[in-house]
């Protein structure tokens, strides 16, 4: 679904945040993105997007390796998620505006009561709870039709219990829609609860782990071995690499 090989690139005067690395995911996949704050997670989604263009190396999605690549990913960027002066409905629609498509009303309907949207479709973003304006942005996200989905950092700015609830909420949602998720998170227990796989940005290289948790998952897993020992591992290597 996406490959990214020997990508290097450095902004200019400055440093390589990534230098010759490779990453890739399976469709189906859910893939998180860990490393600390500045680690460039948030660049390799725009390098990827094609916000930012590559110095050297190749990104290529379902084997596409040139052209744009904006149009053929679902992007949730970690900032600017909803439009304030644009209902929940019209914010939800967007992707189908800017393509000129029209949404049939019901079917729409029907995604907002999925994420427990019903009768907030003439509300503003601001009327709503953060856990409903990250559903908002997802469904907006959901409605780009994508199979590979970018979503960077989505449930950085909830409270533990909201995050728990959209856990388990989002991994339903998951294995229902079989979409392949790229996640961007700073959350370990959220990555390994979440993922089949984890890449470790920090410094020019990356590191990959796989999650051997079975699934499906609930939240009940944090307390087993295998669990408490990945989070250590990467706790370790994390603050090693701060
Ligand atoms: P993360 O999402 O992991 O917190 P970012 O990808 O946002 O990290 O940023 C990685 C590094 O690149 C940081 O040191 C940041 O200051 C720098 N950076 C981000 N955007 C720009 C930019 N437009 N110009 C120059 N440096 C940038
Ligand atoms: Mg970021």
């Amino acid at each position: 679904m996406l490959s990214i090989n020997e990508l290097t690139y450095a902004f200019p005067g400055t440093g390589p945040i990534f230098q010759k690395i490779n990453l890739r995911v399976e469709p189906g996949e859910f893939v998180s993105v860990i490393g600390p704050s500045g680690s460039g997670k948030s660049t390799l989604f725009k390098l990827i997007t094609g916000l930012l263009e590559p110095d050297q190396g190749e990104i290529g999605i379902k084997g596409v390796y040139l052209g744009a690549r904006l149009g053929k990913v679902g992007y949730m960027p970690q900032k600017d998620l909803l439009l304030p002066w644009r209902t929940v409905l019209d914010n939800v629609m967007l992707p189908l505006e800017v393509e000129g498509r029209r949404g049939s009303l019901p079917e729409v309907q029907k995604w907002l009561s999925r994420f427990g949207l019903s009768g907030y479709e003439k509300a503003f973003p601001d009327e709503l709870s953060g856990g409903m304006r990250q559903r908002a942005a997802f469904l907006r996200t959901i409605m780009t039709g994508k199979e590979l989905l970018l979503l960077d950092e989505p449930f950085g700015a909830l409270d533990a219990l909201t995050k728990r609830n959209m856990h388990s909420w989002l991994l339903g949602l998951w294995e229902e829609l079989q979409k392949t998720v790229l996640f961007i998170t700073h959350d370990l227990e959220e990555a390994i609860l979440l993922s089949d796989r984890i890449y470790l940005l920090g410094g020019p290289d990356v590191q990959e782990w796989k999650v051997g948790l079975s699934r499906p998952r609930n939240s009940e897993q944090i307390y087993q071995p295998e669990f408490i020992e990945l989070r250590r591992e990467l706790e370790r290597l994390i603050h090693h690499e701060n």
